[in-house]
């Protein structure tokens, strides 16, 4: 197959259909990386340039309201929803200067935050009124807490809204172990952290004729890095589920784009696995919130006593320290630490270079 070629800028609708199709042919996944403000985002566009490859740029609901500062009332999920619009239009303002291809996407919403995908749902239809396409590429409904058949309905009504404007919606069917973003499902029933190929075959029926959508299936996949051994991960349920309805369908091979949840801490082997049974993103949170954090810790360390007060360090009494102060200087070392981290993400999901832009 010959090297997919894609446009700078952010990836939408059939685009993006294509866009994970040729990630299943040649067996790669694209990472997705949740930002909290424009360093982050920023840091993901460089590492797509370096890979030569698209990074998906997600949001969570605390991610965005983090983005438009955790000053903000957000009873009414209002500074999630300003946070998630204003990433969004970060994010389509400065992807072109960096010349990379970018998915735009919003993370876990569960059945209480749904207020939050509707307000910038409500601004993406304004938005695709003005433009042509969505602000964003696509939302995820997490709605694997309700009973199966409630899930599917209230993502077949999200998606029946965002087709008309050219969205993809990510579903969830059974649960992300561990914790993330105030949800904590350590304690969680074991069988519910894999998914059957009867509810994936579920989702095809009824979403498949609706729209494009994407499925976090689970696997045994947890949020969150963990000791070795406490994570059972089986992701031949992937391929299970993709047999099931290709049999049952008739479609093509491996008919559903599958999107892997909790992949810090996860090894390449894993990774590879998984990407190979149709796996086209994988999220990425913990391990690159390590990565910015890190330089950072070593540089506070290191230029500790030249950060005591603004004169005044080991050269002498009255030498000026407005350079190690100045948060910049520190705040792109992190900015630094996370592409790198999210480069050898590109490496071990197999789409380092697999693109052209
Ligand atoms: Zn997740």
């Amino acid at each position: 197959m010959t090297t997919l070629k894609l446009k700078p800028g952010v990836v939408t609708g059939n685009a993006l259909k294509e866009l994970f199709a040729y990630c299943k042919e040649v067996k790669c996944a694209l990472p997705a990386v949740n930002v909290i403000g424009s360093n982050g985002a920023n840091a993901a566009l460089e590492a797509a340039r370096k890979a030569k490859a698209p990074v998906i740029v997600q949001l969570s609901q605390s991610g965005s309201q983090f983005y438009a500062g955790k000053f903000l009332d957000n009873g009414a999920q209002q500074a999630s929803i300003a946070g998630s619009i204003a990433g969004a239009l970060h994010v389509r303002a400065i992807a072109p200067a960096y010349g990379v291809p970018v998915v735009l996407h919003t993370d876990h919403c569960a059945a209480k935050l749904l207020p939050w995908v509707d307000g910038v749902l409500s601004a993406g239809e304004e938005y695709f009124a003005k433009n042509g396409e969505p602000l964003s590429s696509s939302h995820m409904l997490d709605l694997s807490e309700e009973p199966l058949d409630h899930n599917l309905e209230i993502c077949r009504k999200y998606l029946s809204r965002m087709a008309k404007l050219k969205m993809t919606l990510e579903i969830e069917l059974g649960v992300t172990g561990g914790e993330e973003d105030g949800v904590d499902n350590s304690n969680v029933e074991h069988s519910k952290l894999y998914t059957s190929p009867e509810d994936v075959l579920r989702a095809y029926d009824v979403l498949g004729a609706v729209g494009n959508f994407t499925v976090a299936a689970s696997f045994g996949n947890t949020h969150g890095v963990y000791a070795p051994g406490n994570v059972k991960l089986k992701p031949t349920i992937l391929r299970d589920s993709q047999d099931f309805v290709q049999k049952e369908r008739k479609t093509a091979a491996k008919p559903l784009d599958f999107v892997f949840h909790g992949g810090s801490g996860s090894t390449p082997e894993e990774i590879a696995e998984a990407v190979s049974y149709g796996v086209i993103k994988m999220n990425i949170d913990t391990d690159t919130q390590w990565a910015f954090t890190q330089p950072i810790k070593k540089f506070m360390d290191e230029k500790s006593a030249y950060l005591q007060s603004q004169l005044g360090n080991p050269e002498g009494p009255s030498k000026p320290n407005k350079k190690y102060i100045d948060p910049r200087g520190w705040i792109h070392l992190g900015e630094k630490g996370m592409t790198a981290r999210l480069v050898e993400a590109m490496k071990d999901l197999g789409a380092f270079g697999k693109f052209e832009f």
